[in-house]
Formats: structure tokens, sequence, C-alpha cells
């Protein structure tokens, strides 16, 4: 199949891509390297059945695939906040962008929803069902709002005009290959955990989170992409098991054999306080669970960062 993967030189994509090109896929990326960069793309990037193209998504384009990924979209907070108003039109244009691309094509189209959906969510574990609890006017909203009115118009290209969606909610993802300096919690605490630097607790570090291995996730992709007509979602992809902040922060030390100290920082504006998945609906539709546990994880991510800084 052709397949275009949008975000394709940021985390998630290029591992995306990488295992689509390997099972021989013709696969286009494209990216406007905001977080992304193309040496991420760089195990891929002679082979014959891939291309890259530099694209932001706010723009339409022209091009003949049956299938579209999109995950272009900022994702770590310290980056999205730092561009909201390019956030929110990355998720907003290019969603429109890219279904009226997959209408013309009669392509089926897979959008890179989020936990975000949930805000600061009232209950534990989050089901699909959950409506979700956002600040519309906070310092998150041009992501996760940006994301609820992108779940918005997948679901009404699949009304209006039939276009074939499927939409993940994945949860926090880590893995080999994260920017050493995306802001996010599992890449920060690793970076500074090998630096023997302070490690940064933001708020009193008693805040869940539920981390998923990359490979897991890629997985999960891939199979609701491929996953029967008429099954939609939105489903939930993350890894159920919950830790607090510095239940994680102990763990990272501990693995690395780090003499880092804790350090504690403000909290930042609307941070959830949970967030757990409900993942019953991928259990049941797609057959997917995750295999890799935190600390055989946090192995990957920890041997990545050694040989690159
Ligand atoms: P990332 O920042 O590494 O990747 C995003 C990619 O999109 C980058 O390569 C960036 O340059 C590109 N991009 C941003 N704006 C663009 C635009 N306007 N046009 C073209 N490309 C653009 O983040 P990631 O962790 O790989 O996340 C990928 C997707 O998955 C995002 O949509 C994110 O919202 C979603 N997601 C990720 C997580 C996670 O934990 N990693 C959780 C929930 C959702
Ligand atoms: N966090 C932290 N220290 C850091 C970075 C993040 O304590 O150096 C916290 C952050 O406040 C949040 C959690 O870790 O409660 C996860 O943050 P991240 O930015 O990874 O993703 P989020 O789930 O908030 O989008």
């Amino acid at each position: 199949m052709k397949i275009l993967v949008a975000g394709a030189a940021g985390f998630l994509g290029s591992h995306l891509v990488e295992s689509l090109v390997s099972t021989g896929h013709e696969v286009i990326g494209i990216d406007n390297l905001y977080t992304g960069y193309l040496s991420n793309l760089q195990r891929v990037q002679t082979k014959p059945n891939f291309r890259f193209q530099n694209h932001d998504v706010i723009n339409p384009l022209e091009i003949n695939v049956d299938r579209i990924f999109n995950l272009a979209c900022p994702a770590s907070p310290v980056h999205y906040q730092k561009h909201p108003v390019q956030t929110i039109k990355a998720s907003i244009m290019g969603s429109i962008n890219l279904l009226e691309l997959a209408n013309k094509n009669h392509a089926r189209i897979l959008q890179a929803s989020t936990s975000e959906i949930y805000g600061d969510p009232n209950i534990s574990p989050q089901p699909e069902s959950y409506w979700g609890n956002v600040n519309p006017i906070g310092i998150r909203a041009c992501y996760d709002e940006g994301k609820r009115a992108s779940e918005t118009l997948f679901f009404d290209y699949y009304r209006q005009y039939g276009v074939d969606i499927k939409v993940a909610r994945i949860f926090n993802t880590y893995g080999p290959r994260m920017d050493l300096q995306d802001g996010r919690v599992v890449s920060n605490f690793v970076l500074q955990a090998l630096r023997n630097d302070p490690i940064t607790i933001y708020g009193d570090g008693s805040q869940t989170r539920s981390f998923c291995h990359v490979n897991d996730l890629i997985d999960g992709l891939i199979k609701l992409m491929e996953s029967e007509d008429g099954f939609h979602g939105p489903v939930n992809l993350g890894n159920p098991v919950e830790f607090t902040m510095l239940e994680l922060a102990s763990i990272v030390k501990e693995l690395t054999g780090s003499n880092s100290e804790i350090e504690f920082h403000p909290l930042p504006g609307d941070d959830p306080k949970q967030r757990k998945p409900d993942i019953s609906l991928a259990q049941e539709r797609l057959k997917w669970n995750p295999q890799i546990q935190l600390r055989e994880g946090l192995k990957t991510i920890i041997s990545d960062f050694k040989s690159r800084i």
C-alpha cells in the first residue's frame, strides 16, 4: 500500500515509518521539522520504498495514497505551549487538509489523538465514553482543544462524507529516540539521572501517569489502522499500570545508578492529577495488550540516551 505518515520525523512518526517500510509498503513521510529531525529517519532514508517531503500540514497537499496516519502536532507541553497558535492550527487545519485528501483518494485515515481529550479527569481509569474535564482557555488548551476539535472533524467527515476514519487516544508513550530536549517527564528524568543533575519534579510528585513503550504503541496504531471496517474508535492505547512522578523518579534513579537529588518545582497550570487508560476496548476489538512494562522499557531509553549524550 501507499501510506502517508504526517509527523514522520518525530518520535512516534519515525518508529511508525520504520515499521511500515520494513513490511514493504511504499511510505511517504511529511513533516515541517518543528519538533522532528531528519536524523530520526536515518535508518529509512536510503530505502527505495521511502521518501520524505518537507510539508506543513496547515497547507493542503495533493498526493495519491491508500492510507494516512496523522501524527503531525507537537506533543510535549514545553513545545506546544511555546507556539500555541501554531499548535492548534496544526491540529485543526492539518486534520481538515488530511481528511480532504483522504476523501479525494478514498483512503483510510488514522488520527493520533490523545489522553488529553480527558483533561484533568474526574474518573479513573478513563474509558472512551468519558467526555473529559478540559479548561478551554488554559495553557494546555491549544493542544487539548485542538485534538478534541480534530476528533470532531474526523467524526463529521465520517458522518457527512463517509470517510473511513480511525481515532486512537494515545496515553503517555516513551522510548528510544525521544528528543533529549523534549521536555516530557521520562526523557527529562533519564537525562537528568544520567548526568547526575537534579531530577525536577513538578508539584509534590503525587500526580500519576501510565507509561506505554513505543514498540507497544506502534503495534497498536497499526492494528487499529488495519482493524475491520466499521470500527472507528476512539480507542485508548496505553499501558494501564499507573505511577506517581515520585515513583518514576525513584525507578529511573535505581536503573541508572544515579546520585541525582530530587528537586521540587512549581506545578504547571492545569496539570492533570491522574491518568490511567481503560484499555478493554483495545483488548476486545484489536486484541492489543501492551507487553513491555516500565522497568524493562526504561532500559531501552536509558541505553539510547547513554549512546547520545
Ligand atoms: P513529536 O513532537 O516528536 O512529533 C510530532 C511531529 O510532528 C514532529 O516531527 C513535528 O515536527 C511534526 N509537526 C508538528 N507540527 C507540524 C505541522 N504543522 N506540519 C507538519 N509536521 C508537523 O511528538 P510524538 O510524541 O512523536 O507525537 C506524535 C503524535 O502523537 C502527535 O500528534 C501527538 O499529539 C500524538 N501523541 C503522542 C503521545 C506521546 O506520549 N508520545 C501521546 C498522545 C498523543
Ligand atoms: N513533570 C515533572 N518533571 C519534569 C517534566 C514533567 O514532574 O521534568 C510532570 C508534569 O508536571 C506532569 C507529568 O510529569 O505531571 C507528565 O508530564 P509530561 O510533560 O511528560 O506529559 P503530560 O502527561 O503532562 O502531557
